[in-house]
């Protein structure tokens, strides 16, 4: 189910991050790698630092959007050096390989890592379910990229070591992807400014909080189209 995890960086601007990023991974036997709109790929310093795993750099994912590489994903972890505001929920690289190995038995998981300048942006964040920060000094908390990568692999790595091997049936209750996620919030969004209880230009962090809200229930498939179609009839009734 290792096969089921799935590694994102985010704009990587050197090439070497992205190849050392690939020989962590297989060293962690991982080997979906998504690369959204990188500066330099391919390029041989990422051939040379991914040294041997040559297989997972070159089947590498390109995306231009990171919401793109995170369609078809009903968990997404955003690793983050900076401790943000209380707006997502924190867990520390053992409880997120915990979550990442139990949601991997039956959907897909991503790990977002950010741009070595600038990390990852609250609209970034705003589509990852929980934030993961790796504990270290605290006056220099920023590990090179493909070092915390090292990090969550292998504490992914370890964690499917320990977990139970039944095999899960997957019944009705297919959790919601992040595709179906992000159309359920604009759809919210629209019919709460419809029936003013949103203010566009006073939005405040409300998205945000109600994000976090339902992003802590993980709804399953069903209960997303039970909420739209909610939303639906109270497009209708305030004639929309
Ligand atoms: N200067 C940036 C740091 C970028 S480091 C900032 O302040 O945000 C590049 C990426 O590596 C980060 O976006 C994050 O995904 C990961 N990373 C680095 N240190 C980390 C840490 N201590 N915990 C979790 N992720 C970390």
């Amino acid at each position: 189910m290792l096969s089921n995890i799935r590694i994102v960086l985010v704009e990587p601007s050197h090439p070497g991050n992205i190849g050392a990023t690939a020989r962590a991974m297989k060293n962690m036997s991982l080997e979906h790698l998504y690369l959204v709109s990188p500066e330099k790929y391919p390029h041989e310093e990422a051939s040379a630092r991914a040294s041997g795993a040559d297989d997972v750099l070159d089947a590498a994912v390109v995306t231009d959007s990171l919401s793109a590489a995170l369609a078809d994903c009903t968990l997404v972890l955003g690793a983050s050096a900076r401790l943000r505001t209380l707006s997502w929920p924190q867990l520390d690289p053992r409880q997120a390989a915990e979550h990442a190995c139990g949601a991997s038995q039956t959907s897909r998981v991503a790990i977002v890592f950010g741009r070595e300048r600038t990390g990852l942006s609250n609209a970034e964040l705003d589509l990852c379910q929980y934030l993961v920060h790796i504990p270290c000094n605290e006056n220099f908390s920023s590990l090179n990229l493909a070092a915390a990568v090292q990090v969550l692999c292998y504490e992914i790595f370890a964690a499917y070591q320990q977990y139970p091997r039944q095999a899960q049936s997957i019944g009705d209750n297919i959790p919601a992807d992040q595709l179906e996620m992000q159309r359920f919030y604009r759809h919210l969004e629209d019919t709460l400014v419809n029936i003013e209880f949103l203010d566009p230009d006073q939005p405040k962090k409300l998205m945000r909080r109600l994000r976090r809200l339902f992003n802590r229930a993980q709804p399953e498939q069903t209960e997303i189209n039970i909420l739209r179609g909610i939303l639906s009839a109270v497009d209708k009734g305030y004639g929309k």
